[in-house]
């Protein structure tokens, strides 16, 4: 068996350990004469799987008791309109700022159930700062402020969290959640895509503070109605449970890794190694401000586009993948998610220097 260095922005790389004890545990969960997917979701093994996953996410992001933690369907993308759908009807408007793609898209969608103001926009930039918070102008009267703390397709990641006074602040954490301690009191609701840094796809963690719960807009579906979800444990309808069941091995396996402290210092290591390379490079370049480059996601550009197709085709023979660019940006990007070793990075900036050796 050979496995690769996975680069992909999502669904991503798993810690191997967890693929093994899932493997194991396949056809008999301890046990139980079961696999996880075949069991009921109302079972008392797979309430045990739940809680277990649900204790996990509470113990490492610190989530206080004064939060709902849901597990959903639907994805980010689902919830650029459930979050709107839950909460913007307090005001019927909602503050976006706008860093990069994905931001755009919560916006766009959410304005379709009610009011959308830009509160900051970085195109000035074409999308490679965050805006200072100086240049922010949040409106007092939004239902809440969003943003994505950090965009997967620009690679722009907030290292500090936006001071919104009252105004509840939501975050898109996608492709963050989990790689750095966070402040959860900081915020009104979080939501996020398992299969960036947390699990497979088909589940979505939504960490919402209760106090904003009851202010769904009527044609709210009720499975994705959050105060619905929070009083039946997720489990208003089947929630992705093989899913839950991955992403409860992946936090047992970040807590034996000490934590969220260790797991920051850990990918602050590995963005280090590439980050100093395409610095001192000129055959690669990264045009992102240096305070608001992502640790997750690092988009990076060769000298000529011309020299694409050779380079992906080299990394591929060495057993790297998945470096291609998102299609709108173009260049090459190398997700380096909690699950991407150290050893990964290392070996892709070896080939990066032999690339530029002779094609430079
Ligand atoms: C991947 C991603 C999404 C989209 O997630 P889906 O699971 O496809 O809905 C949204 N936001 C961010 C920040 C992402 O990285």
């Amino acid at each position: 068996m050979t496995r690769v260095f996975n680069f992909s922005p999502g669904p991503a790389t798993l810690p191997e350990p967890v693929l093994r004890q899932a493997a194991e545990e396949m056809l008999d969960w301890h046990g139980s004469g079961m696999s996880v997917m075949e069991m009921s979701h109302r079972g008392k093994e797979f309430i045990s799987i739940y809680d277990e996953a649900q204790a996990l996410l509470r113990e490492l992001l610190g989530i206080p008791d004064n939060y709902k933690v849901l597990f959903m369907q639907g994805g980010a993308i689902g919830e650029n309109a459930i979050v709107p759908m839950n909460l913007i009807a307090r005001t019927g408007k909602a503050d976006y700022a706008l860093t990069g793609d994905w931001s755009k898209k919560s916006a766009k969608e959410a304005a379709n159930f009610g009011t959308v103001n830009v509160a900051v926009s970085a195109d000035a930039s074409r999308f490679t700062a965050i805006p200072k918070q100086a240049a922010w102008k949040l409106d007092p009267g939004a239902a809440y402020v969003h943003i994505c703390s950090n965009e997967t397709i620009g690679g722009v990641q907030f290292h500090w969290t936006p001071d919104t006074g009252p105004v509840p602040l939501v975050a898109d954490m996608s492709s963050d959640i989990l790689s750095r301690p966070i402040d959860v009191s900081q915020y009104g609701l979080i939501y996020a895509g398992a299969q960036k840094n947390m699990g497979p796809s088909g589940l979505t963690v939504v960490i919402v503070r209760e106090d904003l719960l009851g202010h769904a807009l009527p044609v709210t579906p009720s499975a994705f109605n959050y105060k619905i979800q929070g009083e039946n444990d997720s489990m208003y309808n089947t929630p992705p449970t093989y899913a839950i069941y991955i992403a409860g091995l992946v936090l047992k396996y970040f807590k034996s890794l000490g934590g969220m402290k260790a797991i920051e210092e850990r990918n602050r290591a590995k963005a280090r190694v590439l980050y100093e390379f395409l610095d001192s490079s000129s055959f690669y370049r990264n045009p992102i401000a240096r305070e608001d480059r992502s640790l997750m996601n690092v988009p990076f550009w060769l000298k000529d586009d011309k020299l694409d197709a050779a380079f992906l085709k080299g990394a591929q023979s060495r057993g790297m993948i998945q470096l291609k660019g998102h299609r709108s940006v173009g260049g090459m990007r190398a997700s380096i998610y909690n699950a991407m070793p150290i050893e990964g990075v290392q070996q892709l900036v070896k080939y990066m220097k032999e690339f530029e050796a002779e094609n430079g």
